[in-house]
């Protein structure tokens, strides 16, 4: 593993520059926050997949830090952004469903770097992230809302690109959210032909599906016809976030913006009979790709085996930027400590929590306990696994291991009590607009 020395004189030199900047931040990093709906990591070149096209961010990983056991903090896309822009926990930001908005009392990434004096903008290709139903505008400058039911990443870079043409000049904080991997997969021409069909047609029954796909709802399926077209959505998406990073070099604007390339939640395909959604918390939908690059300040090349999560996002950009925040005020933990030490470790436990929090799912010394409260379709009970050396989660340690199992599930318990008493307050759930409810219906998100 590299060791690199320099780079803690490098983010004090940020920080000292950006002490006292005021309004003006002249030397600090750009950031560009890149959220990639639905990617699991095992479907990327870089995390290991041995079809999946992901050349752009294989070579963002190559050029900078890739977390190989990052977990998301929910498998539901408007809790586990929120976390990323808080540094909270769901239980804690109480954005627990895709209609609850975050609270203003919240203090986002977007707010924090628009009070430092950057231009902010922030872009998403899904309705239920839109202002009106997440509330995760606060702080940007210019916000492009999705007015279909999603938007193609190809056209979403058109408007995003143009603006982030405008601001290049000053310092900048960018989002951009991508959904095309979300089902239903209807990847665009030639992606859509990508990767082989499989032959033995194998259909799933509707019954045994619990589908967010509502194609896949009405009728059997046949995982090996369905598979291909999620890898050409991946990889149509990677083409895309090629188009980003072209511009940023052609602008000379890559050694200066810290690019963040994450995962919200992964895709379970058909492992543990859950097809083509991210329920359950098994491996294909909370293990996510997260990688950082900065050529010249983030060491290239370099891998970090710790579990980390993605709301450790939130406080790693602001120590990078060189911006103080609230240590003990939230969950997350900076990486970068990381950047120059492997074997530092930022969280003695790091945890999952479905929606509402029927789920939640607790990492600690290798191993992973699943905890449904009370009961969920895809989880009836307890679950104990060695999710790292056991990736497919097949052996259910919790009678072999039964203490492990019962001292992850106090320490679980202790910490949502604890948790409990620290969260912001809870937004009411919004009252769908009709095109927001057509749309997160035939996602299947509501009936
Ligand atoms: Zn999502």
């Amino acid at each position: 593993m590299q060791k690199i020395t320099i780079l803690p004189v490098i983010l004090t030199i940020f920080a000292i520059l950006q002490t006292g900047c005021g309004s003006h931040p002249e030397k600090g990093p750009n950031v560009l926050l890149i959220t990639i709906d639905t990617v699991r990591a095992d479907y990327t070149g870089c995390y290991g997949s041995p079809d999946v096209k992901t050349p752009n961010i294989d070579n963002t990983a190559a050029s900078g830090v890739m977390f190989t056991r990052a977990v998301a903090p929910s498998q539901c896309t408007n809790p586990s952004h929120a976390s990323m822009f808080t540094g909270l926990y769901p239980t804690r930001h109480q954005v627990l469903d895709n209609r609850t908005p975050l609270t203003n009392e919240a203090k986002t990434l977007a707010e924090i770097f628009k009070e430092k004096g950057y231009s902010t903008i922030g872009a998403v290709s899904a309705r239920h992230l839109n202002s009106k139903n997440s509330n995760f505008a606060q702080g940007f400058d210019f916000f492009f809302e999705c007015e279909d039911r999603e938007k193609n990443a190809a056209e979403r870079n058109k408007l995003f690109l143009r603006k982030l043409e405008e601001i290049s000049d000053s310092r900048f904080f960018a989002w951009i959210h991508y959904y095309d991997p979300h089902g239903d997969y209807a990847p665009p021409p030639p992606y859509d032909n990508m990767y082989p069909v499989g032959s033995n047609y194998e259909p799933v029954p509707p019954q045994k599906t619990m589908n967010l796909n509502p194609r896949a709802k009405s009728k059997p399926v046949d995982p090996d016809q369905i598979i291909p077209l999620y890898k050409g959505e991946i990889s149509f998406l990677d083409e895309q976030i090629g188009v980003v990073l072209r511009f940023l070099k052609k602008k000379k604007l890559t050694n200066k913006t810290l690019i963040i390339i994450a995962a919200d939640h992964g895709e379970s395909m058909t492992e543990k009979g859950i097809y083509f959604c991210h329920a359950g918390m098994y491996n294909p939908v909370l293990h996510i790709p997260l990688i950082m690059s900065m050529p010249g300040t983030l060491p290239p090349g370099h891998r970090v085996d710790k579990v980390i999560s993605g709301l450790d996002i939130f406080p790693t950009i602001l120590e990078i930027a060189g911006i103080d925040y609230a240590k003990d005020q939230i969950d997350g933990r900076s990486l970068a400590p990381m950047f120059s030490d492997p074997s530092y470790r930022n969280h003695l436990i790091v945890i999952s929590e479905a929606v509402d929090c029927v789920i939640r799912a607790i990492y600690k010394d290798g191993y992973k306990l699943i905890k449904p409260y009370p009961t969920d379709w895809a989880v009836k009970e307890k679950q104990l696994f060695r999710p790292w050396e056991d990736y497919e989660e097949s052996e259910d340690l919790k009678l072999k291991k039964p203490l492990v199992a019962r001292r992850l599930e106090i320490r679980l318990k202790n910490w949502i009590t604890s948790s409990n008493r620290k969260k912001l307050s809870s937004q009411k759930r919004k009252q769908l607009d009709p095109k927001t409810a057509e749309a997160l219906k035939s996602l299947g998100y509501i009936e």
